[in-house]
């Protein structure tokens, strides 16, 4: 008998309709013997509303109110879910993350998990309950109630199976697995078979919204076997696995991720001394803002130019940071642009190959994209372009890079 971690996204339980569905679904497992927990997540829309109306109160809400207030919405699913398995004769029973004590750090609205307590759930599986737990959220050693960033509820399962030492973590969503690239912007895009965890994880950093990063994170720390698939479709879905195969068909590259949340900041006229990058970039990171990419130009009258990256919400307070310290040091001026994109191509192939990256410059270039930051790393390159270029520049790295698939609309 396996024990099976099983997390439902936003929109598989959307509606009163799909949450029976999908308690019909554990039904069919439980009826094959597994043991099942379910993580859920809240109805699709229902956390968005919620942050919307502490908004309508404060444009910066406290995040201890806000975590009390947001995790409402699991609250809500799981109770709902359970219901509906009770009614179909499937013993369950529903737990906030609280009340299992995934207990997290004090960071609210982006905590961090730090334990979690498996007797309550072990002892109900040992009964022969379902056990449905809150995605998302936690609990603080004060009581405080905390939530995990925006997409949580995949970590949140995958935690609970590596804590549970489950047999396999499974992702249900709306997509029936990992695709080459978001299926929903290249009708092209393949549904991959497997994908390395060390791939997943440079996809989601780079903007593919399919796994919650930390949940990346996690599986592979404590090697839970991960599987993304449909909710309500049958299919092998895409499995994220620990092993590089030697395979000669091996693609260079895995998979395309793209954001729009990044925005461009520009210091010019900056004089050329040692110590510059620290002098532009350390009020910026004492501010709390994170900084992404960077480019500093030559220079060529010992003055330099130098640009970088911020997440566009951080926009406003890292240009005004930068107004500061411009006039602090005599640079001529500060710019920005919030109309960017960032592409990036993922794969471990590329430690094999040569030419990986003119090859992505070159199908750039045929499409007349300019790229004005590039940066690299062992298994990707990203560039940064113009916001209105995204969609072509992914559906020609797609084609140049032979991921599309041959019938022309996934698989
Ligand atoms: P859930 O509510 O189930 O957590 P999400 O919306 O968080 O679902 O994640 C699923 C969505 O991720 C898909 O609908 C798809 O548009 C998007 N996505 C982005 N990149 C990819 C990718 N490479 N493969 C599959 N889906 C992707
Ligand atoms: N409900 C939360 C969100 O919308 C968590 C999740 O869905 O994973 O971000
Ligand atoms: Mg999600």
């Amino acid at each position: 008998m396996a024990l099976i971690v099983q997390k439902f996204g936003g929109t598989s339980v959307g509606t009163v309709e799909r949450i029976e569905q999908v308690a019909e679904k554990i039904k069919r497992f439980r009826e094959k013997g597994d043991d099942i927990v379910v993580v859920v997540s809240a109805m699709s829309g229902e956390t968005n509303r919620l942050i919307d109306l502490a908004k309508q109160i404060s444009a910066e809400p406290v995040g201890r109110e806000l975590d009390v207030m947001v995790s409402t919405g699991e609250q809500v699913t799981i109770a709902l879910l359970a219901m509906a398995l009770i009614k179909r004769g499937v013993p369950a029973v529903s737990y906030t993350g609280a009340q299992v004590r995934i207990l997290t750090d004090s960071a609210h609205t982006k905590a961090r998990i730090l334990q979690i307590d498996g007797h309550r759930i072990q002892a109900d599986l040992k009964e022969g309950r379902v056990v449905v737990v809150a995605g998302f959220q936690g609990v603080d050693a004060q009581g405080n109630i905390t939530t995990l960033g925006r997409g949580g509820s995949d970590t949140t399962g995958v935690a609970l199976a590596a804590a549970l030492k489950a047999d396999e973590c499974q992702i249900y969503t709306d997509v029936d697995g990992v695709y080459t690239t978001d299926p929903r912007v290249v009708a092209k895009a393949r549904r991959l078979e497997k994908i390395t965890f060390e791939e997943m994880l440079e996809m989601a950093s780079l903007g593919s919204k399919v796994l919650q990063i930390r949940s990346v994170e996690f599986a592979g720390k404590y090697n839970v076997p991960l599987r993304v698939l449909h909710s309500f479709q049958e299919g092998p879905g895409t499995l994220i696995t620990l092993d590089e195969e030697e395979s000669m068909e091996q693609p260079i590259i895995s998979g395309i991720a793209f954001n729009r949340d990044e925005a461009k900041l520009t210091i010019r006229g900056v004089p050329d001394t040692p110590g510059i990058a620290f002098k532009i970039l350390g009020p910026v990171s004492a501010a709390n803002i994170e900084v992404d990419m960077i480019v500093q130009n030559v220079a060529h009258d010992k003055t330099t130019d130098f640009t970088f990256t911020v997440h566009r919400n951080d926009y406003a307070s890292a240009f005004k940071v930068l107004e500061a310290t411009a006039a602090e040091m005599g640079a001529r001026e500060v710019s920005g642009d919030t109309d960017i994109a960032k592409v990036s191509i993922v794969g471990v192939g590329m430690r094999s190959h040569a030419g990986v990256a003119s090859r992505m410059f070159e199908a750039l270039a045929k499409e007349s994209i300019n790229i004005q930051m590039i940066s690299t790393s062992e298994i990707k390159v990203s560039v940064v372009i113009e916001e209105k270029y995204l969609e072509l520049a992914v559906r020609a790295l797609h084609t140049a890079f032979e991921l599309d698939s041959p019938s022309g609309k996934g698989e």
